[in-house]
């Protein structure tokens, strides 16, 4: 889907905790086969994030705290879903 051209949210960063609970609420909605829905507003690239402002800041799955690097694996629940490592989204963390 994504490298169909799915459109995402990616831009929308969920840096605050109010962006993030709002991002949780909105993925708790969709159904659980809904992976269309969890990519779209999860707002996932198929490369990793770089920072507008500050290009030092790179964002990827492989070093995201959700991200199980032997399974491919995002265990983050609400998006709970298999992941390149070069993937990202906005619910990064470090
Ligand atoms: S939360 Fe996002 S960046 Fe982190 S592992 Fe999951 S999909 Fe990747």
């Amino acid at each position: 889907m994504l490298a169909g051209g799915l459109e995402t949210d990616w831009k929308q960063r969920a840096y605050e905790d109010a962006d993030v609970q709002r991002v949780v609420a909105e993925l708790k909605k969709l159904a659980p086969d809904d992976l269309e829905g969890r990519l779209r507003i999860g707002g996932f690239t198929l490369t990793p994030y770089v920072g507008e402002e500050d290009p030092e800041i790179e964002q990827a799955c492989s070093t995201c705290m959700y991200y199980e690097l032997h399974k491919k694996y995002c265990a983050l629940p609400e998006l709970d879903l298999y992941a390149e490592p070069e993937w990202s989204c906005i619910l990064w963390r470090i």
